[in-house]
């Protein structure tokens, strides 16, 4: 972790209150203007195979993308917080639904580079509001290139085996909500839901905090970026 980011970590703990959006100074997750803009999607999102509901707040698009790119590669870990937030007030899970969250895990490499892991604090963030337990229940097996750019086939193909149960962990008979930032083909979860299954899970419901649009070609250059 450097230090610019453990600092970021440090100050997004006591002054979540910067606009997720537009980075404008606000209390809740999105300021005034952004939330008029942006209003949180409320279906489910379908068509994805192995996990029984998916859920993702915003279409990946415009001031979202560029959230969700301040939130990568800029440092910026409270907004991960303050999307977690919009999902607990939004998302349409209940607690009754869901015994434990969980997330994507990052490889190594990259939590090393990054400092720390958006899905996480997005995972812990969410489920704080909820009353919900958050406990990581998977590791990377290997690193695995980024998602950005490939077609479908490639996508799947990329993430196949990727995850394992973490020493220790157990999901056995548990209704398991597991979350990540950008959901595209839905490869990345599919994966990982598929291990949570084969450990025991009752079910695996998925939360993402956006969506990209996805039609079979049409994959954004940083779609999924991890
Ligand atoms: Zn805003």
């Amino acid at each position: 972790m450097t230090l610019h980011n453990l600092f970021n970590n440090v100050i997004s703990l006591f002054y979540p209150s910067r606009c997720a959006v537009c980075d404008a100074l606000s209390r809740t997750a999105f300021c005034g203007k952004c939330a008029a803009e942006y209003p949180p999607t409320t279906a489910a999102a379908s068509g994805f195979d192995g996990l029984d509901r998916v859920y993702a707040l915003f279409p990946y698009t415009d001031k979202v993308r560029k959230a969700v790119l301040n939130l990568k590669f800029h440092a910026r870990p409270d907004i991960a917080a303050s999307l977690g937030r919009a999902a607990a007030e939004f998302a349409p899970f209940t607690a009754a639904d869901i015994d434990v969250v969980t997330f994507i895990p990052l490889s190594k490499k990259r939590a090393r580079e990054r400092g720390y892991n958006q899905a996480e604090i997005f995972a812990k963030s969410y489920a704080k509001g909820k009353g919900l337990p958050c406990r990581a229940l998977l590791v990377r097996t290997r690193n695995t290139a980024a998602n950005s750019g490939l077609a479908a086939a490639a996508r799947k193909e990329n993430v196949s085996g990727a995850f394992a149960m973490k020493n220790g962990a157990s999901a056995a008979g548990k209704r398991i909500l597991l979350c990540d930032d950008v959901l595209t083909t839905g490869s990345t979860v599919a994966s990982a839901a598929a291990v949570l299954r084969d450990a025991g899970a009752a079910s695996v419901c998925v939360l993402c905090a956006a969506k990209t649009r996805y039609d079979g070609e049409d994959v954004p250059e940083d779609g999924d970026p991890r």
